[in-house]
């Protein structure tokens, strides 16, 4: 196997970090044998490791880094906030003009009427609140009973206790006794991989409400508060909405006085070439969840909007308890909230759905060609995210062996081309920051079939 470059070389910061550094999503065996990989800085597009290799990330951080890894202006709005107001809460009637005016950008900026916002510092705290204020709501109106919450198959909603139970991901919940109770999952939209024989995607669609119909109803719909989902599902595989997918889901949804939860964190701001994948897929959430590109990811902070009946339920609530007792000593962190206004000035300034609506096609058609790739099954995204999934063999759709290791192959494969993707499995991702060039389009496509066909040369010769 290729060696990933920069791993192990630098012995004492090496030892130091396995020492003392818990890796979020690693095995932490393979880091202690191996080392960590250290990326020491960013430029445009561009990361380099501890040994001054430059790579393209393609996968924009996790999602995040939207603006590229060397925005100064956002690192002076930094700085400016710090110096004059560091830090303030926003607990028990306190505020701070910068959380002000990020909250109206925001609800200016939402693709359906909106009415509040809540701070929290992740996207998984996001859907975690989500889930809170949909309980508390319930109870607020009177319906106690109305508690479950319907996520999908291969979602993923974070890391918490509350958001990792919604991941439709079975690895999210071994060994730490998840999910929570309340939680059901339906059926994951991934036409290459659900559909049946001859079914058209509007006909797999109306399956998937149908099936969605059934499950409320068996649960009992006034035992059902809501349901979540990710516009396009991001880490379970960037499965794209067939089509009508999101239409017919809503009107079950609708029947049943279900609330829709958006999670748009990795939507949300131009990934999809709208604003926010809500708009690209015409669905009109009660709550959406937002992260990541909402500072670039140059700080941490997220959000939970919620639409005018939401907040008169909540609110009555306050006439019968002291307070809303919720909320994170770094909600509407000043600092954090700075650099999210300036990115969304920056988002307006420079027209950044715009680029990705001009430069996405040339993303997305070159991804396509690879469909001739003997390795390649599928291949499917929109705007500016992607994923390929890799097979075994192209005609039955089988996939390889998960012991053949043929993603971490790819993932190596890329490393040494320097690109840096995600391999999860088989199913290889993409989201680079949003301001890429054609020009770098076109490089990044060339690294990945450089990639690719080196690791279809190890399966040729591995028999795998
Ligand atoms: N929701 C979605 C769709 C995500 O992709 C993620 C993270 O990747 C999260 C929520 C969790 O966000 P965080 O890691 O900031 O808690």
């Amino acid at each position: 196997m290729p060696e990933y470059p920069g791993h192990g070389d630098n012995a004492t910061n090496e030892a130091r970090d396995v020492a003392w550094h818990l890796h979020p999503f690693t095995n932490m065996r393979r880091l202690e044998s191996e080392g960590p990989f250290v990326i020491t800085s960013g430029r445009g597009i561009h990361v380099t490791d501890d040994n001054g290799r430059e790579y393209i990330d393609a996968m924009a951080g996790l999602w995040c880094v939207s603006l590229g890894f060397s925005e100064k202006r956002l690192a002076e709005a930094a700085y400016r906030q710090m110096l004059e107001l560091p830090y303030a809460s926003t607990f028990g009637q306190r505020s701070h003009p910068t959380a002000i005016a990020l909250a109206e950008k925001l609800i200016a900026l939402m693709p359906v009427p909106m009415s509040k916002v809540f701070f929290n510092n992740s996207g998984s705290e996001a859907n975690d609140t989500a889930v809170k204020l949909v309980w508390y709501y319930n109870n607020a109106i009177g319906r106690p009973r109305k508690k479950k919450i319907i996520a999908r198959m291969k979602g993923y909603h974070g890391s918490t206790i509350a958001s990792a139970s919604l991941a439709g991901l079975p690895f999210m919940h071994l060994d730490f006794d998840l999910p929570i109770a309340g939680i059901r999952h339906t059926d994951c939209p991934n036409f290459y991989r659900g559909a049946k024989p001859g079914e058209s995607e509007g006909e797999f669609s109306t399956r998937m409400a149908e099936n969605l119909d059934t499950l409320i109803e068996r649960e009992g719909p006034d035992t059902v508060a809501a349901f979540i989902a990710e516009p396009v599902q991001g880490s379970g595989g960037v499965v794209v909405p067939p089509r009508g997918y999101f239409e017919k889901l809503q009107a079950v949804l609708r029947k049943h006085d279900v609330l829709f939860v958006a999670d748009e964190v990795i939507c949300g701001f131009g990934r999809t070439g709208n604003m926010f994948g809500c708009e690209t897929f015409a669905i009109a959430p009660d709550i959406m969840t937002v992260a990541k590109s909402l500072s670039s990811a140059y700080l941490p902070i997220s959000a939970t909007i919620i639409n005018e009946k939401l907040y008169q339920g909540l609110a009555s609530n306050s006439d019968k308890l002291a307070s809303f007792t919720h909320g994170f000593t770094y909600s509407g962190h000043p600092v954090c909230a700075a650099v999210a206004l300036e990115t969304l000035k920056i988002y307006e300034e420079r027209d950044i759905v715009g680029h990705v609506r001009s430069v996405a096609p040339r993303f997305q058609a070159g991804l396509r060609r690879l469909l001739e790739h003997p390795l390649v099954g599928d291949v499917r995204g929109v705007g500016l995210m992607a994923g390929i999934e890799l097979v075994h063999d192209k005609a039955t759709k089988q996939s390889f062996d998960a012991k053949a290791g043929v993603g971490t192959y790819f993932e190596a494969c890329a490393h040494a081309e320097g690109l840096l993707m995600r391999g999860r499995g088989e199913l290889l991702v993409l989201s680079p920051p949003l301001i890429i060039t054609e020009a770098e389009i076109d490089e990044l496509l060339a690294r990945l079939g450089r990639a690719l066909d080196a690791t279809a040369d190890h399966v040729r010769r591995s028999e795998l």
